[in-house]
């Protein structure tokens, strides 16, 4: 018997908050999107919570409300955040990070994951040109000169102009067409959870890069925030299996009672760390989005804003060429998004798993370089607008507070790098 052949113009595999904000952006596009996601309907309908408090910047917030999926997000669960702090070790002076240009009076805000997904499945369920097909994966994936083909494990056939993996950082489509990523192990896993606490976080998020333990706080509606702890796994581990009182006790203690007594509201969940970037973004009549383009450490709170920026340039690409009548697979679109995604994501890639290496690094070199290099940053202006750029707009500055940044990062990290990072 042969097996049923469906047809589109596109086919995007992953309904996570990237591959459904990509749905999204080609509602006016005029093409036949397949959409393939392994959960089930209900599951993405009704995603539960998974512990990830997700921080948008202003650019990611500007995108959402194009989508319309901002405007359905619970707005109380929507929290701002005012100002980003780094602390060193013990020491209560640190670097803030305070809105600047735009007119915009907050860094970002706060949302939870499964809130975006939830919002984001509820406008792409309703539109038009796309087919959902749900509890189901993909095998096989293939593509030639003419058109993709993607083999489903149930045995379906389904063709396209063009096949879009936002199926995570481990990407079972990129492996399936052979794009090589090199991925960081970085050794250790992120326990996060919601906590109420006694005393207030005042909007400000705060990083501690503390001695063999990196925390953070994220401030969400009231004087509860998102605590997340990044320790080695099996400690990890120890600490997820402690009674709920004792746990307490323990962040407690970890956070040196800056928040005062804290009550665990939610499950504890982990997030062992692993950075992926990809050899590259398109091969023929294949692109890459979101976290199966770029999987950043989440220290940085980059991931899905440069997914939103990945998605929207793609979409923009797509939109543009159907409307013009031409391929939307064609190798020079996919080649301009490529390159243009790989300058958006690949110094700041760089620059996370330096700030990672440095801020993680217990050794006394390391210890005297990111206290030099806070004092640096503190006292530099253009660097602290820098980073207050990079936290609102998710991007690089250019020109003059480019340079400032080069200040605070290894030059690596900032400079224009074009190439292609070595395979491991
Ligand atoms: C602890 C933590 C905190 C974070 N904080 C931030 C933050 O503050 N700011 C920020 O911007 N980002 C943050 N991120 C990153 C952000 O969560 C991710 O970038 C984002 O969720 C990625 O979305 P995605 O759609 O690309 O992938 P995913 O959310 O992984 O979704 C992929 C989808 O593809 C489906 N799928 C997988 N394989 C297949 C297959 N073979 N066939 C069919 N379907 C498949 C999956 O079921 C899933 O639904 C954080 C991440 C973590 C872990």
């Amino acid at each position: 018997m042969s097996a049923e052949i469906l047809s589109f113009d596109l086919v995007i595999v992953g309904a996570g908050p990237a591959g459904l904000c990509f749905a999204r952006a080609l509602r006016n596009s005029g093409l036949r999107i397949g959409l393939v996601e392994r959960l089930d309907a209900g599951t993405l309908a009704a995603p539960a919570y998974d512990g990830r408090e997700i921080a948008l910047t202003q650019r990611s917030a500007r995108l959402l409300r194009e989508l319309d999926v901002w405007n359905i997000l619970p707005a109380a669960d929507l929290a701002p955040l005012r100002m980003a702090r780094v602390l060193n070790g013990l020491s209560t002076e640190g670097l803030d990070v305070t809105p600047s240009g735009h007119g915009d009076t907050e860094l970002g805000y706060l949302i939870s994951n499964h809130h975006i997904r939830q919002a984001a499945f509820a406008v792409v369920h309703d539109q038009p040109n796309v087919s959902l097909l749900a509890s189901t994966a993909v095998s096989a994936v293939t593509t030639d000169a003419s058109r993709a083909r993607v083999t489903l494990n149930d045995g379906r056939l389904l063709e396209a102009r063009l096949v879009v993996a936002a199926d995570t950082r481990f990407s079972e489509t990129r492996r399936a067409i052979g794009i090589p990523a090199r991925h960081r192990d970085f050794g250790k896993t992120m326990l996060v959870c919601k906590m109420a606490h006694e005393t207030p976080h005042e909007g400000v998020a705060t990083e501690w890069f503390g001695h063999e333990q990196t925390l953070a706080v994220l401030p969400l509606n009231g004087n509860r925030s998102s605590i997340v702890v990044t320790l080695r796994h099996v400690e990890i581990d120890a600490l997820r299996k402690l009674p709920v009182a004792k746990f307490e006790r323990e962040i407690e203690r970890r956070f040196l009672s800056r928040l005062g007594k804290m009550t665990l509201e939610t499950e504890r969940y982990a997030y062992p760390l692993v950075g992926v970037y990809p050899g590259k973004f398109t091969t023929t009549r294949y692109a890459a989005v979101g976290d199966a383009a770029v999987g950043m450490h989440p220290v940085t709170a980059h991931g899905f804003n440069l997914g939103l920026i990945g998605t929207d340039a793609l979409a923009n690409l797509v939109c543009g060429a159907a409307a013009a009548g031409r391929d939307i697979g064609n190798a020079d679109l996919l080649a301009h998004y490529d390159r243009d995604h790989r300058r958006a994501t690949l110094p700041l890639y760089l620059a996370t798993n330096a700030i990672v290496g440095l801020y993680t690094a217990d050794s006394p070199p390391a210890r005297f370089l990111r206290k030099a290099l806070l004092g640096v940053a503190r006292r530099v202006t253009p660097v602290s607008a820098a980073l207050s750029g990079l936290l609102m707009q998710g991007a690089l500055p250019s020109g003059a507070t480019r340079d400032a940044l080069a200040r605070l990062l290894p030059p690596r990290a900032v400079t224009r790098d074009r190439s292609r990072p070595r395979m491991a």
